[in-house]
């Protein structure tokens, strides 16, 4: 049998892993998660709304059947299924001034989305739209966002750039009662929770960030005003500026070559380089796709939802770089379920890693020209530690003139930021403006989070309960104490790359819950013992990663550094089979959560 190409010669693999550790090493720092400053209190304008024309609007005071927190695609696909069940009263409160979740938000210049188009757009079938391209522009996926509300008639009902702040159970009438930032309090037998993970943008806490007198944002909230252009480039206001960007993960990758096209010199602060694979975008015809039957769109988001799980299936049908890489992952599985099995490990999956990773180090090498810039664009970890990021722009912007990587690992990121630049070890660089794509807060504005209060039976607040407790949910939907509250999301539940297949399974869900229980004129909440077994269930298999995670370069995936926490977070057995499980669960057992109302439903 001839060896993969790339793959190490076995003496490799220990330098390899030195490699690894050494570069682990130089970046950890002692200050983990804390590093971050959130864009409140002073830095509240890095996260004000720059897209929403702001209307003035009467408090609410009335009720509703359902009220969704979230207009991103989680709460546009709840609404959607919601109608499809012939719930009418459905409201769907949103911080952003229309629907699209992170599309709404996400516009910096080369947004788009590296998951397949046909796959990551939900409703293709319903709303006979299809894709251009493979991998869709993000203004693409938000006017698709926009397009299904309008279909599923969700915008009736629906409040823009309002922030629910508390929710409350209240007894006597069986129902919610929702607040909000702008007065509102009114009434929802149901509140279905869809409130996203990666979306409280998040700022370097580096010191004198607050001197800085140039221009200064966060991609998620991008300046056209100032910069000129559109998410397609043109950005005329950059031609005389010294432009710096910090961050180089799936947001970086995309934007720096935009900017690269259009600033007068891009300076690219990097920290830790990403995995940068192939993208090969191109357009896509509907022959190209077989979206020539019925259905064709949900049987090819299933059939790249097995590949990417690692369960077995014949045919590839999107055949692009995350299919490659699902071989790959399906090697580092089972050394997460027998732990302590380092020999096993290394067999199985760290030459596999290493082969895919000194390929992806070629790449680098081929396709910039300076030695010295390349040698810094080349990622020394393994490929599970960091989310990956695909371009066949991003290499090839370093090869121009006008831009300028810096590498600040030594140095654990910019050291300090004066009035007119940032300094970075000897050298200080003067900047006109400075562009943080720096990431977001993983769940922290969710209801667990505490941001978002909720009361449930006898005052009884999720978020202390669950800090006291530990998360308990059933499926990670329901919770007793929490009656007919619905949350969409990871927790307790399951997660894929293609997060909007998840999120439909869920709102699927969701919405059968709430049929139920209108049916019955019944109360969702599952007993104690549910949740108990559901936690048993899932800690049962839970995978033992964190000394995988603990191995790796830090970031989001593993809290600054210090690895990811093993226990019942996740259903361990993957998407594909969590989906048939729910769909059995429906089937045979749904009236196990419904509850004998006190009151009558009005
Ligand atoms: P990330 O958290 O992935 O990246 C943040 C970047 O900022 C990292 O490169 C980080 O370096 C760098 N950074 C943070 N602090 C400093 C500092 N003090 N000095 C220098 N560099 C610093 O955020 P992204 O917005 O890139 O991506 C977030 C997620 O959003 C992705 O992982 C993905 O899930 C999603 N996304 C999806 C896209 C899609 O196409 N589907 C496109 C874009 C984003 P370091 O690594 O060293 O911490």
């Amino acid at each position: 049998m001839t060896a993969p190409p790339h793959a190490p010669a076995p003496h490799e693999l220990g330098a390899l892993r030195q490699r690894y550790r050494l570069e682990r090493e130089r970046r950890v720092r002692p200050d983990g998660v804390a590093q971050y400053r959130g864009t409140d209190a002073e830095f509240g304008y890095y996260a004000s709304d720059p897209y929403a024309v702001q209307t003035e609007r009467d408090p609410l005071h009335d009720t509703v059947d359902v009220a969704v927190i979230g207009g991103g695609f989680g709460g546009i696909l709840a609404g959607t299924r919601l109608r499809q069940q012939g719930v009418k009263g459905v409201r769907i409160i949103e911080r952003g001034g229309d629907f699209g979740g992170t599309w709404y938000w996400n516009r910096y210049p080369g947004v788009h989305c590296d998951v397949e188009s046909h796959v990551y757009l939900p409703l293709l079938d319903e709303t006979g739209y299809l894709p251009e391209w493979k991998y869709a522009p993000g203004e693409e996926i938000r006017r698709h966002a926009v397009r299904i509300a309008r279909k599923f008639d969700l915008y009736a009902d629906a409040l823009f750039s309002t922030e629910v702040t508390s929710l409350t159970w209240d007894e006597a009438t069986e129902t919610w009662t929702v607040a909000t930032q702008r007065g509102d309090s009114f009434r929802a037998t149901y509140v279905v929770n869809a409130t996203g993970t990666l979306t409280e943008p998040k700022l370097p806490g580096i010191p004198g960030i607050e001197n800085f007198q140039g221009h200064a944002f966060h991609t998620s909230r991008w300046d056209y005003a100032y910069t000129g252009g559109t998410s397609e480039g043109g950005m005329s206001g950059l031609a005389d500026k010294r432009v710096g960007i910090v961050g180089t993960g799936a947001t970086g990758i995309q934007v720096i070559p935009m900017l690269a096209e259009d600033a007068a010199h891009l300076y690219v602060f990097q920290r830790t380089p990403s995995t940068v694979d192939e993208r090969a975008n191109r357009r896509t015809t509907a022959e190209d796709v077989g979206a020539d039957r019925e259905g064709w769109a949900y049987e090819r988001r299933e059939n790249f939802l097995r590949i990417v799980s690692g369960e077995p299936e014949g045919k590839d049908l999107v055949a692009d770089r995350w299919t490659a890489s699902a071989g790959l992952l399906e090697k580092l599985l089972p050394s997460f379920r027998r732990p302590g099995d380092r020999k096993d490990f290394e067999a199985a999956y760290e030459v596999a890693d290493a082969a895919r990773m000194n390929e992806l180090r070629s790449r680098v090498a081929r396709a910039v020209t300076d030695p010295e810039t390349a040698e810094k664009l080349k990622p020394w970890y393994r490929y599970a530690c960091k989310r990956p990021a695909f371009s066949d722009l991003y290499y090839p912007a370093f090869n121009r003139s006008n831009v300028t990587l810096v590498d600040t690992a030594d140095t654990h990121g910019i050291e300090r930021i004066t009035e007119n630049g940032v300094v970075v070890g000897d050298t200080v660089l003067e900047l006109d403006c400075l562009i943080f794509a720096t990431g977001f807060f993983v769940g922290s504005f969710g209801i667990h989070s505490g941001k978002l209060p909720v009361h449930g039976r006898g005052g009884t607040q999720l978020a202390h309960t669950w800090a006291q407790q530990g998360p308990r949910t059933l499926h990670g939907f329901t919770s007793h104490g929490f009656p007919n509250l619905i949350q969409m999301g990871s927790l307790q539940n399951a997660s894929s790359v293609n997060f909007t297949h998840v999120l439909d399974e869920q709102a699927a869900h969701a919405a059968a819950l709430v049929a139920a229980a209108e049916a019955e004129g019944a109360l969702i909440e599952p007993s104690r013992e549910a949740e108990d077994a559901w936690i048993a269930t899932i800690a049962e298999d839970a995978p033992d990663h964190e000394w995988f995670h603990a191995e790796c370069t830090p970031g989001y995936y593993n809290r600054e550094g210090r690895g990811r926490p093993n226990g019942p977070t996740a259903y361990p057995h993957g998407a594909v089979a969590f989906h048939q499980l729910l769909e059995r669960w429906r089937e045979e057992s749904m009236g196990e959560v419904l509850r004998t109302r006190a009151t009558a439903r009005s």
